[in-house]
């Protein structure tokens, strides 16, 4: 009787189960800001130190000098090289004043602090001259009295020959709201409010049309941030530009539930989505917010591998055809999961559906952790081929996109490990730390060696006995009920299913002590078109086998254009480890190591035979090596069948490989900046799931030809395309006058034009190929450029 009444008293748990969709304001949660968590001994801590050092390791007055140059003030150093002197000039900064401000918070460190500090002083002196503006876009000024005028010439990734101005320009927006929201740098809000009011002011004459025009260009998370800058100022005037700043072109299919990503520069759309997501949130309107939640189920369900990655070259590929992911050597960036975590967040926190936590942890476990090198260094593209590889940027040379969102990265672990909901607290990550709920004198220490034990301990600190609510999350990969919950070592009855929280209530007495038991299993992924290759996966944590380093061309990058792709040989895909088993087999294809926890031999038949030595251990642990992270599988007599295929494939593109001597993707953003880009009335799309690139004026490429060689240049055309009248010139001399007449039909075609005598034999190391309409028609469409041996 006593303790039936105890029971009664002190414990109550109840299952509960949350839908994954439809506005629950009753469930939203509010975050912890992150100095509240602090990281104990675990993967995570020793990834935010390696950022830490690599931060320090950055001179704030070189990522400072583009913006004094812009603002007319003598730079106290030379700007850093790569992505920061090439036209993304100051991007960098923007993402470091983010990290600078993740990092005090979650560490507190003294140093970074300083730092933050100097490098809002330095920005405020340049904004001083510049009537509230901040950048480090070459030639700023112009471009912004151009826009303001009305002249607006967009593509892709460039505004008026700029290089993605309002990206650039939306990371120095964030980094000052950063400063002030999670670092609290009272001066970066006034900041923040005059680089806002300056944007105001410069679109003000602007209408809408000319505004979508100007969003055709990639331009980060501008309606986020301004949606950002009308909650710390409370001024609706910023909401209304963050409205402004929505690109319709994608909001619209989204509003009708329709996925029509295929194709599209990944990175570019999702910070967009994030945008929409916040200003619903702000505003109510249940339309944008169902848009947010399409996209983000659609990019999860049809277009995510296991590791929680999107995209192949930068760009969405079709949902029934991964096979170009496979293949290539520039698998999913880094920027993507990072944006897509920043979107699971928003939606988490309107909703509390475990299915958003259950990506959250997915995603960074195996593709954030993973996506730093333990000795410093940054991964841009994390191929999913088998066994190549990826490269780390160096701390002084390389600056792309994925070092800056990099730097974050690493700093913000203890974002969503606890969360509450007015008095009741929930935990939603299994990582080490300690939670310091000052208003409600609480600590919480959470101690585990996840994923290499399965229970997790909680111990509570209150300063007297406290009642409320404590939430776990029962995650998506623990099967049926065998979630196990103690309290004080006494085990607990809990029901469950698959997406839910289980809570206790009870007063809590100091020193309370509860551990949750969460048994992973094993189970083989496929990727999300169902072609027949795996993945494996236990509980949260992607496996994946290391193969040997051969004919790598260094694992960190060398500062140059291409530096962030992992260029050594390809490993032939007709000879990766294949599985011989049933799809429904393959999940006891591996099996753990006795007394090794988180490795797992091979018990399943693989071809050929001496790839059964390899051992899968978690994903983020494999670094400086070739590795498998997706395996093909096939039936016994579909093994040779299999092989050959692959072969025939591989020989046709290793042949076109070694003929190939440079390539550009028209209407690809980071092939075409790579090969800088020029033209005038050009405009790109996609046909037929591939990009292309037309001009009634003319536009031109630089086709590296430093081994020399060059002997024709291929180029691909829509063979219906008619009409179109234009010359291809290679160093100002004229190669051929084109007219194309559609007699080749609906299909892609390849003409091969061989070079000028004077170029065969010069062999200048850069040539300019350039397509230049003849009066009145248009130039291409052009889909694939290659100059070749
Ligand atoms: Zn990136």
């Amino acid at each position: 009787m006593e303790r039936l009444q105890l029971y009664r008293l002190f414990l109550i748990i109840i299952f509960l189960h949350f839908s994954g969709a439809g506005g629950y304001a009753q469930n939203r949660q509010t975050a912890f800001p992150l100095s509240a968590v602090r990281l104990s001994e675990s993967p995570f801590k020793a990834a935010e130190q390696t950022d830490l050092r690599y931060m320090l390791s950055l001179d704030p007055n070189r990522l400072l000098a583009p913006f004094l140059k812009e603002a007319g003030l003598e730079p106290k150093a030379k700007s850093y090289g790569n992505w920061e002197n090439t036209g993304l000039d100051g991007h960098i900064g923007g993402h470091y004043l983010s990290a600078l401000s993740n990092m005090y918070a979650a560490t507190g460190d003294t140093e970074v602090r300083r730092r933050l500090n100097y490098m809002i002083d330095e920005l405020e002196r340049c904004q001083q001259r510049q009537n509230g503006y901040i950048g480090g876009i070459p030639g700023g000024n112009a471009l912004w009295k151009d826009i303001a005028a009305g002249k607006i010439e967009a593509g892709g990734f460039s505004l008026n020959g700029k290089w993605v101005p309002w990206y650039n320009l939306h990371k120095l927006f964030a980094g000052l709201a950063d400063a002030y929201r999670i670092a609290g740098v009272v001066k970066a809000k006034s900041m923040l409010t005059g680089l806002s009011n300056w944007c105001l002011k410069l679109v003000s004459g602007l209408n809408d049309v000319q505004m979508q025009r100007m969003l055709r260009c990639e331009h980060g998370g501008m309606n986020e941030v301004l949606a950002e800058v009308a909650v710390i100022t409370g001024d609706d005037r910023y909401l209304q530009l963050a409205k402004k700043f929505s690109d319709q072109m994608i909001l619209n299919p989204l509003l009708q539930q329709r996925d029509s990503l295929t194709g599209l520069h990944a990175n570019t759309q999702i910070p967009k989505v994030i945008g929409f997501m916040r200003i619903a949130a702000l505003t109510g309107n249940k339309d944008w917010e169902a848009a947010a939640g399409f996209f983000w189920q659609t990019v999860v369900k049809n277009r995510t591998v296991s590791f929680g990655g999107n995209s192949v070259r930068e760009h969405f590929n079709p949902v029934h055809d991964f096979s170009s992911m496979l293949e290539s050597r520039e698998g999913p960036e880094t920027c993507n999961s990072y944006n897509m975590l920043k979107l699971s967040k928003l939606l988490f926190l309107q909703h509390l559906s475990v299915t958003y936590m259950d990506y959250y942890e997915r995603t960074v476990y195996n593709h954030i952790l993973s996506s730093q090198n333990p000795e410093g260094g940054f991964v841009y593209f994390t191929p999913i081929r088998p066994g190549h590889y990826r490269v780390y940027s160096k701390a002084q040379e390389d600056f792309w996109c994925c070092v800056g969102s990099g730097l974050e990265n690493h700093g913000k672990y203890g974002e969503l490990i606890y969360t509450h909901r007015g008095d009741d607290l929930y935990i939603n990550l299994f990582i080490p730390s300690v939670l310091t709920w000052k208003e409600k004198g609480i600590r919480l220490t959470q101690e585990t060696r996840f994923p290499y034990e399965e229970t997790t301990r909680f111990i509570l600190e209150t300063k007297q006995p406290e009642r409320f609510r404590l939430y776990i999350r029962k995650p998506g990969w623990v099967r049926g009920n065998m979630l196990r919950l103690s309290v004080n070592g006494k085990m607990q009855q809990v029901t469950a299913d698959s997406s839910s929280y289980v809570f206790i209530e009870r007063l809590w007495a100091p020193g309370d002590e509860v551990a949750v038991r969460l048994p992973m299993s094993t189970e083989a992924e496929q990727l999300p078109d169902h072609s027949s290759w795996v993945s494996f996966i236990h509980g949260p944590v992607v496996l994946a086998a290391t193969l040997d380093t051969a004919d790598i061309t260094g694992f960190y990058a060398d500062g140059s254009r291409s530096g962030h792709i992992a260029s050594g040989a390809l490993l032939p895909l007709q000879d990766a480890p294949v599985f011989v088993a049933p799809v429904r087999a393959l999940k006891q294809a591996i099996e753990p190591v006795k007394g090794q926890p988180m490795q797992f031999r091979i018990a399943g038949t693989v071809y050929p035979g001496h790839y059964r030595q390899l051992r899968l251990v978690p994903f983020y642990t494999i670094h400086n090596s070739r590795y498998i992270v997706y395996w093909p599988f096939t039936s016994r007599e579909g093994l040779r069948q299999k092989q050959e295929q692959l072969a025939i494939r591989e020989a046709a593109s290793a042949s076109l490989e070694r003929q190939t001597i440079d390539h550009v993707l028209p209407g690809e953003q980071q092939p075409e900046a790579d090969h800088q880009f020029r033209g005038q009335a050009t405009e790109s799309g996609i046909h037929n799931e591939r990009h292309w690139r037309h001009a009634t004026g003319w536009f031109s490429y630089d086709l590296r030809n430093e081994k020399k060689g060059a002997k024709k240049l291929r180029v691909m055309y829509w063979g219906a395309d008619k009409g179109r009248r234009f010359d291809i010139r290679v160093n100002n001399v004229l190669l051929a006058a084109v007219v194309l007449d559609g007699a080749a039909g609906e299909r892609f075609t390849e003409v091969d034009y061989d070079l000028p005598l004077s170029i065969r034999t010069e062999q200048p190391p850069v040539l300019n190929v350039k397509f230049e309409a003849q009066a009145g028609s248009v130039a291409g469409g052009i889909f694939d450029l290659r100059l070749m041996k």
